[in-house]
């Protein structure tokens, strides 16, 4: 199969795959990973998830902590009283909702950009841009 630009009608066409694995360097320096890109292979990064779930992580911990931060302010929550039963309960829920919220942070779009990504082409004469 020839790829072929559809707007300058170039066949000098990459994917962005190709461009971001041949543009990009990933090295190790001191135990620190770092990534070198050229300028072009920057701006065909693959689609990244992980800030969106860093942030649904955060608020994950602290709905998981939340309960133990109240019990803190509660004295003898952990002698089987009701108020221990019931951080026990949030808690348990706390892990439920986040299990939900990573799930749903997991899913919601992710595998439709990389999809899109993976069908991204580049024309390397006239820098146009374009799906298949
Ligand atoms: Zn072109």
């Amino acid at each position: 199969m020839t790829l072929v630009c559809p707007k300058c009608g170039s066949g000098d066409v990459r994917s962005y795959r190709a461009i971001y694995e041949s543009g990009t360097h990933v090295g190790s320096v001191a135990g620190y990973q770092h990534t070198v890109s050229s300028t072009l292979a920057a701006t065909v990064q693959p689609p990244q998830d992980s800030p969106k779930v860093g942030r649904v992580g955060c608020s994950a911990v602290l709905t998981l902590f939340a309960p133990f931060v109240i019990a803190s302010f509660v004295p003898g929550w952990w002698n089987g009283n009701v108020r221990g039963i019931a951080l026990v309960v949030l808690f348990a829920l706390g892990v439920y909702v986040t299990i939900r919220v990573f799930r749903g942070a997991r899913d919601a779009g992710y595998p439709a950009r990389a999809q899109a990504w993976n069908r991204s082409y580049y024309c390397m004469r006239c820098s146009h841009r374009f799906l298949l």
